[in-house]
């Protein structure tokens, strides 16, 4: 079997599943509901439970569906949860979601070296082109946590 070409990875895109704080989602689930909006397969190439197991989603060599304009040179993770219990965006992660995304985004990094690392909402049009992205002007919320800020607390350099 041939292997497969590798894609050029430029940047890795951080996402929650929107789904309220503390409650388990399985990875089928997700599956089920990235199949029934018409996706090939789920759309993350990764997914970290609140225990902090990342499962597999995607294979890397797959372009990924997450992030719309931007699938064709990334690399999609989410963790499970990004909303309180109204819905509301909250940074959900637990302890052991951050190491485990930590542990990854640097293993990633190590294979695809001088890729961003971004959060879903930094890839919202800057509106009023002032070069940054302010919270006024995000399409969505996800993954409810400043990545710019986080990756400084774990080491990692962009
Ligand atoms: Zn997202």
């Amino acid at each position: 079997m041939a292997a497969q070409k590798k894609r050029t990875i430029t940047d890795i895109i951080l996402h929650c599943t929107a789904t309220p704080e503390g409650k388990a989602v399985t990875v089928a689930s997700i599956k089920a509901g990235h199949l029934a909006r018409g996706f090939k397969d789920i759309g993350y190439h990764y997914i970290i439970d609140l225990d902090g197991t990342i499962h597999k989603g995607r294979d890397e060599s797959i372009i990924g569906a997450h992030c719309t304009g931007f699938n064709a040179h990334s690399i999609g993770i989410s963790y499970i949860g990004g909303v309180d219990k109204n819905g509301n965006p909250k940074d959900t992660r637990t302890e052991a979601q951050k190491a485990a995304m930590a542990r990854l985004v640097k293993e990633l990094l190590g294979k695809y070296p001088g890729a961003k690392v971004k959060g879903h909402r930094d890839y919202s049009p800057d509106l009023n082109g002032n070069g940054t992205v302010e919270p006024c002007e995000w399409i969505k919320a996800c993954p409810c946590f400043e990545v710019k800020t986080w990756l400084t607390t774990v080491g990692i350099k962009q």
